[in-house]
């Protein structure tokens, strides 16, 4: 059997920060822009970090936003964030999720890195306080496109050229706690796994037919199973 590649989602599956993202998005708007409360009403949950900013400019601010204008957005953002993931109350690891990753890292065909609509560098200062960065040495992210599809495949892309292998789409395993993650798996024919611990119920999940359906990390050892 070739390897398999696991690509983790953020926010919900591996951590939740408390809102320590929308509090520094909410920030960088208000500084840059002058508009308050820029994230009510705006669910970021499977979203990538550009195309959060798309939507905030274009249902708050009646205009798409130019690169010029995500870039500083972004930027901004980016400078808020480890004061609010810092001094927020709500951050923690989700459950399972400790124990996956270091079963997952012990074995040898198995090869983990992120697949999140976080920025790299955001990404990076919200595993920071867990210690999971060195899980991830690399990822397809937010920095690398708008539409999630486009982040895992340059996750995929990384995956094979930092260990020179090619993977089959069915070896690519997709874990994410909204219907977004399974339908951004399912556009690159990955096997997708919805974990219903973070923003998302069971059913909720269950409507987008992902592979394999946790209630979380911790309630089932779901690579066990996969062949070696
Ligand atoms: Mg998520």
């Amino acid at each position: 059997m070739g390897k398999k590649l696991f690509l983790f989602d953020l926010d919900g599956t591996l951590v939740t920060t408390g809102g320590a993202g929308l509090r520094a998005l909410d920030r960088a708007f208000e500084s840059l822009l002058g508009l308050r409360n820029a994230m009510e009403g705006v669910s970021p949950a499977g979203k990538t970090d550009p195309l959060i900013v798309r939507e905030v400019f274009v249902e708050k601010l009646g205009r798409v936003p130019s690169a010029d204008d995500t870039r500083a957005v972004c930027e901004s953002y980016l400078r808020y964030l480890p004061e609010e993931v810092k001094n927020g109350s709500g951050y923690r690891v989700m459950a399972g999720v400790r124990e996956t990753l270091r079963a997952l890292a012990a074995r040898e065909e198995m090869v983990l890195g992120l697949g999140t609509g976080n920025l790299e560098r955001g990404a990076r200062i919200k595993l920071a306080p867990a210690g999971l960065n060195d899980y991830f040495p690399f990822g397809g992210f937010g920095s690398d496109a708008e539409a999630r599809p486009e982040v895992l495949r340059a996750g995929v892309r990384r995956a094979e050229a930092r260990s020179g292998e090619r993977f089959s789409p069915r070896d690519v395993f997709v874990i994410g706690d909204t219907l977004l993650d399974v339908e951004a798996g399912k556009a690159i024919g990955a096997t997708t796994v919805a974990v219903a611990a973070g923003h998302a119920g069971l059913e909720d999940l269950r409507a987008g037919n992902p592979d394999i359906l946790l209630e979380s990390l911790a309630a089932e050892r779901f690579w066990e199973g996969l062949p070696r």
